[in-house]
């Protein structure tokens, strides 16, 4: 099947009452059962059901279920935000003293949750350089994960996904991948090695910017090494699916950062168009990019852009797209803020994967909390304005831009 296909179809869970052609959304907190037997057996798992929502609901189970499905996993936990997802995902099997060596340039948010991971004692190496030669000198004996955006945001580097998977395998440690930038339209890491994959599905997946949530979607792959894990030791009956079991039963259920039922059904009439939308979105981002970047005076980050280091592999790893994000820079702060001014299109927000194509200054914004270093490495300095392109016709975004930056 195709992704089209695939993403109206697969995973989808069958109402069997009134069949219903989309899971409804089961706004409930609680399910009731005819007699205490049955709730006895769904408690203890021996009978299928729901008992009560932050651990288990039929909408965000539909949710769970087609996400997964797109992304080529083996099973997924919804979370409330993507900052749950990353937290959830990584703290349930991490241990005080561990390390992670990350990209630089991440998602400022995640480099401030990374920040408080210190307090647990996790230690947070950033590179940008993944080549097997410079992680082989990173990685110590308590590295214990490598975590990294595909097309980070907003420094816009490609990374290397099958490269890095080879590295992280050969020392017994799981990759985890951020894939909100590129969606599973572009790619599915995990066919490429991945272990873990998080997505803020706040953003394209949602698609019209009305649902904060996230997912942690896993392989069923990885072989955990339980005396360098013990985290999952409890659930080393499950082999190689102790992450799964401990996320869903335990960590996830006990950190308490469920997704809402009614974002799960917001997030699954998005994930329909999913396709359409960042088909549309990349085509107007690598055009927008080409066009402005011709322009005296200012000069564009995108991917695919000619002469862009990122150019070779997002070709061969995204199908040949580039991402629905550029970046402009403008020569100083005061030209960035006229831009943004004088768009009459483009809304100014903070968000990213929107239909709508939003802008922002974001030194001051986004990178508020970050050191100059950081911001530095995300590829934003004092006159870069961040675009997040939108499904408009590409003949309007041109024009706004164009009078914008004229
Ligand atoms: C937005 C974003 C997050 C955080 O997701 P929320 O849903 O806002 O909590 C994480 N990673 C990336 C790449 C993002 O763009």
């Amino acid at each position: 099947m195709g992704f089209n296909t695939e993403a109206l179809h697969k995973g989808l869970v069958k109402d069997e009452s009134f069949g219903a052609t989309i899971t409804p959304v089961y706004q409930v907190s609680a399910f009731g059962y005819k007699d205490m037997e049955t709730l006895e057996r769904v408690f203890g798992g021996k009978s299928s059901g729901f008992a009560y929502t932050r651990i288990g609901n039929p909408t965000v189970a539909s949710f769970e279920s087609r996400i997964n499905a797109l992304e080529h996993g083996f099973g997924a936990v919804a979370t409330a935000s993507g900052m749950a997802a990353i937290s959830h995902g990584l703290m349930n099997f991490l241990s005080a003293g561990d390390n992670i060596i990350a990209s630089a340039g991440l998602y400022g948010g995640t480099i401030q949750l990374f920040s408080i991971f210190k307090q647990f004692n996790i230690s947070i190496t950033y590179t940008s350089d993944f080549s097997h030669e410079n992680l082989e000198k990173l990685y110590k004996e308590n590295t214990k994960a490598i975590f990294a955006e595909t097309i980070g945001n907003p420094s816009l580097t490609v990374i290397d996904i099958a490269s890095i998977a080879e590295f992280a395998h050969k020392k017994g440690i799981p990759l985890v991948i951020d894939n909100t930038t590129a969606t599973p339209f572009l790619v599915t890491p995990i066919d490429l090695g991945a272990d873990i994959v998080i997505h803020s599905s706040s953003k394209y997946i949602n698609g019209s910017a009305d649902a904060i949530s996230g997912v942690v979607i896993y392989s069923g792959k990885f072989k955990w090494d339980f005396d360098r894990f013990p985290a999952l030791k409890e659930y080393k009956a499950f082999s190689n699916l102790s992450y799964l079991v401990r996320l869903r039963k335990d960590f996830w259920a006990s950190m308490g950062g469920c997704l809402s039922p009614f974002n799960a059904f917001l997030n699954i009439i998005g994930l329909e168009t999913l396709g359409l939308r960042i088909q549309k979105i990349n085509d107007n981002a690598r055009i927008l990019a080409e066009e402005l970047n011709n322009i005296e005076g200012i000069s564009v980050n995108y991917p695919l852009l000619k002469g862009n280091s990122n150019r070779e592999l997002a070709q061969r790893q995204l199908k040949g797209y580039g991402g629905g994000i550029l970046t402009i820079s403008t020569g100083s702060r005061e030209k960035a803020f006229k831009l943004i001014n004088s768009l009459k299109t483009a809304i100014i927000a903070s968000n990213i994967g929107d239909v709508r194509t939003l802008v922002i200054y974001p030194a001051t914004t986004l990178f508020l909390h970050n050191t100059k270093e950081e911001m530095n490495a995300a590829g934003v300095f004092d006159d870069t304005v961040r675009v997040s392109v939108g499904i408009e016709d590409i003949e309007d975004l041109l024009a706004d831009f164009r009078q914008a930056i004229l």
